[in-house]
C-alpha cells in the first residue's frame, strides 16, 4: 500500500478485557489528531455501540461481498464472527497527514504488518492470566461459552505477541497510556 505522507499506522492488540479499550481511549483523549479507524464485524451490536462509530455492523452476505471486493487491508475471523478493515479509509487518512490506530486482534495485526512492514505493532497484556479471567467475567457482556472460546483466544494471542515491535503490560491505565505515549512519541520522532 502506498503512503505519500510520512504518517504512521500503529496497530494495537490485546487479549480481551485487558483494558485496551480504555488504554486507547486515554491515549486518543490526549492525542485528538490521530485517527482511530472504525472496523467492520458481522458480530451483533452490545448494548450501547452505535452503528458508524464503534464498528461498522455489517451481515455475513455484506462482509463476503467486501472480502471478495477486496476492500479489506486484513480482516480475521474471531470467536465465530468475523472483524475487517476497509482498506480505503487506511490510505485516505495516512495520505492526508493523519497519524492511524488500528485496534485489532493478533491475525489481522499480522496481515498488516505483512502488506505493510512500516506499520508499527503494539500488544498491551494483562499483567497474568488469571486476572484477565476475573475481568472478562467482571464485564458480564459473555456468557460461559463466549467467554472459555475468547480464554482460548487469548492463549494463542499472547503467542502471537511475540512478532510485535511493543509490549505494554496493563497493570495500572495510566501507566500503560503512559508506556503507550512514550512508544508512539519515539516512534513519531523517528519520522
Ligand atoms: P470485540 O467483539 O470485543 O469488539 O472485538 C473482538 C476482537 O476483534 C478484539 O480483539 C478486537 O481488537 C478485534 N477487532 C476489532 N476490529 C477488528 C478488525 O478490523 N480486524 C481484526 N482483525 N480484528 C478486529
Amino acid at each position: 500500500m502506498e503512503n505519500s505522507s510520512n504518517k504512521k499506522l500503529y496497530v494495537i492488540s490485546g487479549s480481551s478485557g485487558v483494558g485496551k479499550g480504555t488504554v486507547l481511549k486515554g491515549f486518543m483523549a490526549k492525542h485528538p489528531d490521530f485517527a482511530l479507524s472504525v472496523s467492520c464485524t458481522t458480530r451483533a451490536p452490545r448494548v450501547g455501540e452505535i452503528d458508524g462509530i464503534n464498528y461498522f455492523f455489517l451481515t455475513k452476505e455484506q462482509f463476503q461481498e467486501c472480502i471478495d471486493n477486496d476492500k479489506f487491508l486484513e480482516w480475521a475471523e474471531f470467536a465465530g464472527n468475523r472483524y475487517g478493515t476497509k482498506e480505503k479509509y487506511i490510505r485516505q487518512c495516512l495520505n492526508n497527514g493523519m497519524n492511524v490506530i488500528l485496534e485489532i486482534e493478533t491475525k489481522g495485526a499480522l496481515q498488516v504488518k505483512k502488506k505493510m512492514p512500516e506499520a508499527i505493532l503494539i500488544f498491551i497484556a494483562p499483567p497474568s492470566l488469571e486476572e484477565l479471567e476475573q475481568r472478562l467475567r467482571g464485564r458480564h457482556t459473555e456468557d460461559e461459552e463466549t467467554i472459555q472460546k475468547r480464554l482460548n483466544e487469548v492463549k494463542k494471542e499472547l503467542e502471537c505477541a511475540k512478532q510485535y515491535d511493543y509490549t505494554v503490560i496493563n497493570d495500572k491505565v495510566e501507566n500503560a497510556i503512559s508506556a503507550l505515549e512514550k512508544i508512539i512519541t519515539g516512534e513519531q520522532e523517528k519520522c
